[in-house]
């Protein structure tokens, strides 16, 4: 595959668009329906094997990254990755395909109706060229029941439910413009991006869905797209991340989104041995199983060899942190290892709830909703805010575990 590498910094990278970092190109996919077969898996282990750093990256939108890929090897991975349906066949159209479903969708009643809704909403993405001018950053997310789960939520939430699919604009989360079929949802959505690209144009300071519903109102949003009203009433449910025993599935969860090369061997192994066709991705980052009790207790071995997560309360998944310098081109500070400094000197008893932030610079790339917690980087030191009026400026790396542990004692 002969697609040129635009190898933008900054860019929110895919596939066929990589960005340039510290440590080479971050190869971004995004798996289909936000599920991956054990083949997928196992081709995105030796791609990051033999073109990577060898180990995999769950993003908090449900994507898998490689990285370290160098620009000679690009389009040879390309071309390991089209052979197992991982990317898309024009960088326009990946640059939109933003849509995260939740597994809970895959394991409800709702399943069908899911799938035929991201079908549509796919290709409605791909077909209509104007839609080739949303944000990178802009998403679709799509949840299952009747209330909205602002952790897994996106600049447009679907929820999909029995009688209805209603669509959630960000930052108007207790109202719904609501559709009695999936050909009528998918005409919605395109009728809300339009209005969310018209209104960008009028006001460029508008850079998410957020921003248009805070600066007009979900009234003047919901007009300009021509829907009369939007519902009131839906209620927000923060659920525990998908990890552990849940009924229908086992979830393992891994810190930072980091699958290591022999973690990812072990867990492909077990799937071909026990014929666990699949693994269902979470913006918590974690993998999702549909299995029964005989492969849950295997799963749950597993995940102790491999240090995985299986407690929803688990710190490791409330610590966020980007990797910062060096393997970051924009970050100043050492994230990644500040932020496993912090998650050591913290404990369940120190900081029971809550998320913590650990960012190499304002970009906020690691966690995207706010935190309890939030320390920048940006010339060598953090600005750390929390519970206080006033934020720690000039915070060096190796202070910062024990301010945000002292914060974390106040929270
Ligand atoms: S937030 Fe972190 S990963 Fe994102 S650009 Fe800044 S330093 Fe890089």
């Amino acid at each position: 595959m002969s697609i040129r590498s635009d190898l933008i910094v900054g860019w929110c990278p895919g596939a066929l668009r990589p960005m340039k970092s510290g440590d080479g190109l971050i190869v971004r996919v995004r798996p289909r329906f936000s599920r991956l077969s054990l083949v997928q898996l196992e081709t995105l282990g030796l791609a990051a094997q033999r073109f990577g750093d060898g180990n995999l990256y769950l993003s908090n939108r449900a994507n898998v990254q490689i990285r370290g890929v160098s620009a000679e090897e690009h389009a040879t991975l390309l071309d390991v990755l089209a052979v197992a349906n991982l990317i898309d066949s024009d960088p326009r159209i990946e640059a939109v395909r933003n849509i995260m479903v939740s597994p809970a969708v895959g394991l409800s009643a709702h399943a069908e109706l899911a799938a035929g809704l991201v079908a549509k909403l796919e290709d409605a993405l791909a077909r209509d060229e104007a839609l080739y001018q949303l944000p990178g950053k802009f998403g679709t997310a799509v949840q299952e029941g009747d209330e909205i789960d602002p952790a897994s939520a996106s600049d447009v939430t679907f929820l999909v439910s029995q009688d209805q699919i209603a669509m959630v604009l960000e930052g108007a989360s207790c109202r719904a413009i609501l559709f009695g079929n999936t050909r009528d949802a998918t005409d919605g959505f395109v009728a809300v991006a339009g209005a969310f690209l018209r209104l960008r144009r009028a006001q460029p300071a508008i850079r998410r869905m957020r921003d248009a519903v805070a600066t007009l109102g979900m009234d003047a949003v919901s007009k300009e797209a021509g829907f009369s009203q939007a519902a009131h009433g839906i209620r927000a449910a923060n659920r525990p991340a998908p990890v552990g025993d849940l009924g229908g599935a086992y979830g393992i969860g891994f810190a930072f989104g980091e699958v290591a090369q022999a973690a990812l061997g072990e867990l492909t192994g077990l799937m071909r041995q026990d014929c666990i066709a699949e693994a269902a991705l979470s913006p918590h980052r974690a993998l999702v199983f549909a299995v029964h009790d005989r492969e849950k207790a295997a799963l749950q071995e597993l995940s102790v060899r491999i240090g995985g997560i299986t407690d929803p309360n688990d710190i490791r998944l409330r610590v966020h942190g980007c990797p910062g310098s060096p393997a970051c081109l924009r970050g100043t500070v050492e994230a990644r290892r500040d932020a496993e400094a912090v998650m050591h000197a913290l404990s369940p008893a120190t900081f029971p709830k809550g998320t913590i932030h650990i960012s190499g610079c304002e970009k906020l790339c690691a966690y995207p909703h706010s935190a309890d917690i939030t320390a920048i980087g940006g010339n060598g030191r953090y600005t750390v805010t929390g519970p206080g009026p006033e934020p720690r400026i000039g915070v060096s790396g190796a202070e910062l575990a024990a301010v945000i542990a002292e914060l974390a004692g106040a929270a």
